[in-house]
This record gives structure tokens, C-alpha cells and sequence, in this order.
């Protein structure tokens, strides 16, 4: 997904909740993982190339993270952690055909509207069709170039993350559902990190 709809994705799901400092850190570390050194090598930073459990596992590190720098009083390391998390489950949605498959469960008459996307839909997590973009280096990297694209997509595997990305509204409406989806995601992963505070590591963490 492209930063600055991380950052969109995160002040709709933070809004109110948290410091506006601490809400900066929190994207500074979220936007940090699509720099070039978290793209090469780290599927597991952004669900691609099929790594689930790597990305799952990156996921609760982060988690694990989080609670420790708490306990020794690092706020800043806290909400550096808080940020990749959040960036990865994001990118779930942008980069897996999660989206696309939960919209083939309904006939298009009966389509739901974005706000109603279901983000946690178990069928969808257990359908073996479920998958995420592969990276096809070095022609991957020409589909970034607008001039470049069009001549490169048709040499592209449909299975290609330049295929299956909704990183962007340009992907047009699904990107809607994306966003979305991405908000609720982060909204859980929030309050899963809220739910094993203390009451003094949750007043450090809010920093209001
Ligand atoms: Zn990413």
C-alpha cells in the first residue's frame, strides 16, 4: 500500500486514542518499512510473496515488543513497534486477495458497501485460493515506472504483485474495501495491545 495511505489508514483508526506525538512516531515506524532496505529481503513485512506465517509471526514479534519496551518505560520504542505491526497487517489487504475473494461470496446485486467489509472472515483465511502477490525482480520494479508500466504488465504472471496489488485507489472502488478492511485490522491490533496493559503501561502508551 502507498504511504501515505498507511498514514490516512492509521489517523482513521487512532484518531482520539492516542497523543499526536506518539501518533507520528507510530507512522514515522509504519512508513520506515517500505523504505528500500524493508522492501529487499522482507516479505514479511508487507504479506507478499505468499509469507503468511512469517508475516503473522513478524505481527505478534512486534507485539511481544511492544509489551517489553513498555515495561522499562520506552514509550518511543513502543510506538515504533506498534508502527510496523500495523504496517504489515495492512498490507495483508493491498497485497493478498483476501478483498477479492469476501466480494465472490455475494451476487454483484447484493455487493455490500465498504464500510460493511468484513476484515476477519474465517472462510476467507481458511479457502486454500488465498494467496498474495509474488515479486518478479527486476521486471517488478519497471511496473513502478508510469511510462514503463504498460509495456511490462503483459510480461508480468497474473499472480504477480504487480497484478494483485490494491495499493492505491487507482486499483479503482475495491481499493474502498481495502482501506476499510485495513482500519478494522488495526483497530484489533490495537486493542489487542491495550487489553494486556497495565493500567500504568496504558497511560504511558496513550500519552495523552
Ligand atoms: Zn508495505
Amino acid at each position: 500500500m502507498l504511504i501515505p495511505y498507511h498514514r490516512e489508514i492509521l489517523s482513521e483508526a487512532l484518531k482520539g486514542k492516542i497523543g499526536t506525538n506518539a501518533l507520528k512516531i507510530i507512522a514515522k515506524a509504519n512508513a520506515k518499512q517500505d523504505g528500500l532496505r524493508g522492501q529487499i529481503g522482507h516479505d514479511e513485512y508487507h504479506f507478499d510473496n505468499n509469507a503468511f506465517n512469517e508475516s503473522y509471526a513478524y505481527i505478534a514479534e512486534n507485539h511481544v515488543q511492544v509489551h517489553n519496551a513498555l515495561k522499562k518505560g520506552f514509550m518511543k520504542k513502543a510506538w515504533s513497534a506498534f508502527g510496523r505491526l500495523s504496517h504489515t497487517a495492512q498490507d495483508f489487504y493491498a497485497h493478498s486477495n483476501y478483498i477479492p475473494l469476501w466480494l465472490a461470496k455475494f451476487d454483484k446485486k447484493n455487493t455490500p458497501t465498504p464500510p460493511d467489509v468484513i476484515h476477519d472472515d474465517e472462510s476467507i483465511f481458511q479457502n486454500p485460493k488465498l494467496s498474495s502477490g509474488k515479486l518478479y525482480y527486476p521486471l517488478e520494479l519497471f511496473s513502478y515506472i508510469p511510462p514503463l508500466k504498460k509495456h511490462v504488465m503483459p510480461h508480468l504472471p497474473k499472480d504477480s504483485h504487480a497484478w494483485m496489488n490494491i495499493d492505491s485507489p487507482a486499483q479503482g472502488k475495491i481499493f474502498e474495501y481495502t482501506f476499510t478492511a485495513a482500519v478494522k485490522a488495526t483497530q484489533d491490533e490495537w486493542n489487542k495491545i491495550l487489553e494486556k496493559l497495565s493500567s500504568e503501561e496504558k497511560k504511558l502508551f496513550l500519552s495523552f
